[in-house]
């Protein structure tokens, strides 16, 4: 099949009012964002990712003993999370292998920038894109709780009997 090729004279039209854009569909890989409470900079996302896109940084901390004669602990401190989005290939890995659902697709597109380096978004853009992450699909009718709810009423029963005991 021929096809001409486009006539340099003619204007293409373009639409500059951002409300007549089609709103992202609520499950668009758009973007990534990352929940940091949930990320323990085990830097397995880092590790699998295929194209090298993720840059994370951190240090150890001492944490006090969890209970009066115990041992300190320890545990990583997030520095540094950045996605070069000029590399990401939106396939999901580092989503996929995070053992903690620290990360997470968010609908809106990484915005466009004029330069390469600037698609490097830092630790902000990333926390501000997880408000944006739609909640899961309801459970099926009849469904057990999830783990997580079952999780946090077991904190709420722990807390409250602490509180009680207090
Ligand atoms: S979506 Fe794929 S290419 Fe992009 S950061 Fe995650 S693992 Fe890397
Ligand atoms: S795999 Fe998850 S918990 Fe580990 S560094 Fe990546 S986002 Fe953080």
């Amino acid at each position: 099949m021929n096809v001409d090729p486009p006539d340099p004279e003619v204007e293409v039209p373009v639409d500059e009012d951002p409300s007549a854009l089609e709103a992202p569909r609520t499950r668009t890989r758009g973007s990534i964002g990352l929940l940091e409470e949930n990320c323990t900079v085990c830097m397995l996302c880092a590790r699998e990712c295929p194209d090298w896109c993720l840059d994370i940084e951190g240090h150890t901390e001492v944490a006090p003993a969890a209970q009066p004669g115990g041992r300190p602990r320890t545990r990583n401190v997030l520095d540094r999370f950045a996605i070069d989005f000029s590399l990401c290939m939106y396939c999901g890995i580092c989503i996929e292998v995070c053992p903690f659902d620290a990360l997470f697709w968010a609908p809106d597109a990484v915005p466009a920038e004029p330069a390469r380096s600037d698609l490097v978004e830092e630790r902000d853009a990333l926390r501000e894109w997880i408000g944006l992450v739609p909640p899961p699909p309801a459970l099926d009718p009849g469904a057990d709780p999830s783990q997580e709810a079952v999780a946090a009423a077991k904190l709420d029963a722990i807390a409250a009997q602490r509180a009680g005991t207090t």
